[in-house]
């Protein structure tokens, strides 16, 4: 989709994956998402690296996907600000370019949010949603039914958040939360899908539990329908423990 002269499905060039800010965002290992990508491309023969972008670093908009992570509220307010003054992922996500967001980052990515002390912060204004803290915090594991087409599997993970996100019109739910909170807002939906941004509040790495989610995002990435399936059977056991537990 997007990414500098790299040829759509094939094997020609690199595939860029954006790690934002994972110095001030990434709880629960959410790094790890990018890490998925890219060895699920290179297991299929494609060329594939992450690219990590700082708060030291302005951010590109020629990346081919870009994965962010959760945060406390200090961390999610500084990467807002750079976020907000570097406005690459933000082009990059009006050309295509898959944007998976996890946690804060969604709430980062909204129209605004509400830390835990009630402090009212402006956000990115990528996805309509508006976030405010929950009398209570959300804390273990969630399981949802996916509503976005291309997913059939269970989604898991593991949540923990104050804030609760309100879907405005443009946004719709990424699944219906069977166990956990999800959303948090009464609506039973967890996670928001607008354009080709996703969003989700499961850490996990939330692409290590969930490997049909992580190559609906590739299969975005190489403009291809469907990939050759990966058969790695500690990724079925993973699944089977998580959706155990
Ligand atoms: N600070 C946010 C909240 O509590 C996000 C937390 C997180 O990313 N784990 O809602």
């Amino acid at each position: 989709m997007s990414g500098g002269g790299r040829v759509t499905g094939g094997r020609e060039s690199t595939v860029r994956i954006g790690l934002v800010l994972p110095d001030v965002m990434g709880t629960y290992g959410d790094g790890g998402n990018a890490l998925v990508l890219r060895q699920r491309l290179r297991m299929r023969g494609h060329d594939a690296e992450i690219v990590e972008i700082t708060l030291s670093d302005p951010v590109p908009e020629s990346l081919d996907i870009y994965t962010l992570g959760g945060a406390e509220d200090s961390a999610q307010r500084l990467a807002t600000r750079h976020l907000q003054r570097y406005p690459g992922l933000q082009q990059a996500a009006a050309k295509g370019a898959p944007v998976l967001a996890i946690c804060a980052a969604i709430q980062v990515l909204g129209h605004w949010y509400e830390t835990s002390t009630g402090e009212r912060v402006d956000g990115v204004g990528l996805i309509d949603v508006t976030t405010s803290p929950q009398a209570k915090r959300a804390i273990g594991e969630v399981t949802t039914t996916p509503l976005l087409p291309g997913l059939t599997a269970a989604l898991t993970g593991f949540e923990n958040h104050r804030g609760g996100t309100k879907l405005g019109g443009d946004a719709t739910g990424l699944a219906h939360v069977t166990r956990g909170v999800g959303n948090g807002v009464g609506d039973g939906l967890e996670g928001v899908v607008q354009g080709s941004t996703i969003g989700t509040y499961m850490h996990g790495p939330a692409l290590a539990r969930n490997p049909e989610l992580a190559d609906l995002l590739l299969s975005r990435v190489l403009g291809v329908d469907e990939l050759p399936p990966l058969h790695l059977p500690e990724v079925d056991q993973l699944r089977r423990e998580r959706l155990r537990a």
